[in-house]
Parts: C-alpha cells; sequence; structure tokens
C-alpha cells in the first residue's frame, strides 16, 4: 500500500500550509537529555524528507543551543528557503522574561543570525502569561509589527499555557495583528480544554498550533523528565496508562499522536523529537491515522484510566487580578 504524504492544513488567514506535525525543537537544547549535533541535523534531515515543512524554537531551549542546532540542520537540507516553515520566539531567556520593545527586537537579530536565516515565518512571544499583557499589547506587538514591515519575519503570534491570555489579547488588538496563537498540553488524551476555544479562535482568523501532544513526556512509555511541572497523581495515571498500552502490545505515543492529529481546526500538532527513530515513529503515526481509523478500543481504555485527571493542569505565570 502507498504511504500517504504528510497532510498540510492552512494556518489560519497567513496562507501558509503546515505540516501536519510540525518539528519541536526544544529537545535540541539538551535540557532533559543530552542530543548531540549529528542527531539533530539527522533528525532534521528525516523529519523534511517525510514531509514535515514546519520547525519551531525559541533562544529560551537550552540557552540558544536549540536555535544554533536547528540553524545548522536546516542549513544542511540545502534547499530553498521558502520550502520550509520556521518559527522562533522571544521575551523568554535564560536571564528571565523580557517583553520590552527595545529587547524583543534586538531578539529577532540574534535569532536570525543563530538560525543562519534572512527572517523567520512566525515570531512569537514566548509564554506571556509570565509578563504584563497590557504590555505585550500595548508595546510588544506593536514592536513586532514593526519588524513584519521590515520584512525579519513574516507573522506574529503569542503562547502559553493558560488558555485565558488569548483572549485577553485578541481581544484588545487591532483585527489581523496576531496571526498565529501557540498553545500546549491542552489538546492530549489527558487533556482537551483548548477545544472549547477553537470556534472562537477561528472567528478570530488566528491559526492555531497545538503543542505538546505529548503532555510533553507525560504520555511516553519512558515518561517525563524530573522537573515536570504535572502533580504526583497526574503523572502516575499517565504512567498507568502507559503501562496499560505497553501490556497489551501498543503504544502510547502513537495514541497520543493520532487523538491530537484528529481535529483539523488545529493546523498543526507540535512534537518534541530528538531522533531519527522518533521522527520516523511520530510521521508513521499520522501516516497511519490516514490509512486506518484511530485505536478507538485502547483510547477508550486510556481515557478511562485518565479520566479522575481528566483536564487537570498546573499553575504558570504570573496571577493577574
Ligand atoms: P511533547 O509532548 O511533544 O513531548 C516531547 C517528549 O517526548 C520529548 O522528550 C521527546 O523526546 C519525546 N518523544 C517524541 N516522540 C516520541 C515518540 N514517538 N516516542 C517516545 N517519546 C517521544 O512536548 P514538548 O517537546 O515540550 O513540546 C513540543 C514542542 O512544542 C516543543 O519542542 C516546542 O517547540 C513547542 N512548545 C512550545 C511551548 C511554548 O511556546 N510555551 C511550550 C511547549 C512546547
Amino acid at each position: 500500500m502507498a504511504v500517504p504524504n504528510l497532510e498540510l492544513r492552512p494556518l489560519g488567514n497567513t496562507g501558509l500550509k503546515l505540516s501536519s506535525v510540525g518539528f519541536g525543537a526544544s529537545p535540541f537544547g539538551s535540557v532533559s537529555r543530552p542530543v548531540s549535533e549529528s542527531d539533530a541535523v539527522a533528525s532534521v534531515r528525516e523529519a523534511f524528507r517525510l514531509g514535515i515543512n514546519f520547525f519551531d524554537t525559541s533562544p529560551y531551549y537550552g540557552a540558544t543551543l536549540s536555535e544554533k542546532m536547528l540553524g545548522k540542520g536546516l542549513k544542511a537540507l540545502g534547499v530553498p528557503r521558502n520550502e520550509y516553515i520556521v518559527s522562533t520566539k522571544c521575551g523568554r531567556y535564560r536571564e528571565g522574561f523580557d517583553f520590552s520593545a527595545e529587547r524583543v527586537t534586538k531578539s529577532i537579530h540574534e535569532s536570525l543570525e543563530r538560525l543562519q536565516l534572512d527572517y523567520v515565518d512566525i515570531f512569537q512571544c514566548h509564554d506571556i502569561e509570565f509578563g504584563s499583557l497590557d504590555q505585550i499589547v500595548n508595546e510588544t506587538i506593536p514592536a513586532l509589527r514593526k519588524l513584519k514591515e521590515a520584512g525579519k519575519i513574516r507573522f506574529i503570534g503569542v503562547t502559553g499555557l493558560p488558555l485565558d491570555i488569548f483572549t485577553y489579547v485578541l481581544d484588545r488588538v487591532p483585527p489581523g495583528t496576531v496571526d498565529v496563537i501557540l498553545s500546549y498540553c491542552h489538546y492530549s488524551i489527558n487533556d482537551s480544554t483548548l477545544e472549547d476555544l477553537l470556534p472562537y479562535l477561528k472567528t478570530k482568523g488566528v491559526g492555531i498550533i497545538s503543542a505538546a501532544p505529548l503532555a510533553m513526556g507525560l504520555l511516553t512509555e519512558l515518561g517525563p523528565p524530573e522537573r515536570h511541572p504535572a502533580s504526583p497523581e497526574l503523572k502516575s495515571a499517565c504512567q498507568a496508562a502507559a503501562a496499560y498500552c505497553k501490556e497489551k502490545g501498543k503504544n502510547i505515543s502513537k495514541l497520543a499522536m493520532q487523538f491530537s492529529l484528529s481535529n483539523k481546526d488545529i493546523s498543526s500538532v507540535l512534537v518534541g523529537m530528538n531522533s531519527v527513530k522518533q521522527v520516523e515513529e511520530n510521521v508513521a503515526a499520522v501516516t497511519e491515522l490516514a490509512l486506518f481509523e484511530q485505536d478507538w478500543e485502547t483510547l477508550a481504555q486510556v481515557e478511562a484510566i485518565l479520566k479522575p485527571m481528566k483536564n487537570q493542569t498546573w499553575p504558570s505565570g504570573i496571577r493577574r487580578s
């Protein structure tokens, strides 16, 4: 049977078409486990070969290491720049948060140098719940608009964990100013609360990227890194679900990828990958979904195991009154 091409999905009103699976390059920061340069370059090459055209990073990941590694991987592809889509972020750094116009403007120049690019496709304010949302609206986004006019970035995005940050910002900026939102850990088997926000986001015309379908490692056989912010109860429920899948000869990560991919209002599901093997497994999960149905029986069992913890999240950012 012929293997179908990876699906391309439109990203809001941007005109971009993103592969349904995007490449999250945070593991290139070697924060949880070391990733060699050769593994990083080979993973990017394999991802592109298999149809992934969207790559996401940030200066925060591994204190700029992820951007540098991704830059090397993209350069090694040796293909025209318009064949891949790159997003990076601003405002969050090893030193802390700074969403000032001055810092984010400097940030794009630094990121472009590390990525060895002339422009990025999407430039996102990184984890805005840690800053003043009014500063994001009144200072950061206007600064990003200037970068857009200067041709350094094509589209503007915001990212973060709490879902109400998106409505706060989108209700206060001129229409069409924010092109993209990146939400994470809210469209996976254990937490699907992003679903309720999708109709609103669609009315705003923004592109929707959902990151961390494996709940930052909770929905993997290996389990999450030590510093994962989930409660002990959520961690052990996910561990039980992974053990259940293993016992039945199933793979929880594949199940989780397929769950996240099934909603076509989400343009790209961004998964962090650190090896050729993970790239191949995640792309196979998608192409298999195009040929066969989701494994409903295993999904129902896993959902039952996770039910007591369904939609449980964790605090992120500074509290606003
Ligand atoms: P994830 O849920 O994608 O999980 C990634 C983890 O699972 C990594 O440890 C990876 O090595 C492992 N993994 C990947 N494929 C696997 C497979 N097939 N089998 C077993 N393990 C597998 O979480 P993430 O990496 O944190 O998120 C994905 C990407 O989304 C990030 O790399 C980043 O680009 C983006 N992101 C952005 C934000 C933000 O902007 N605030 C937050 C989270 C994630």
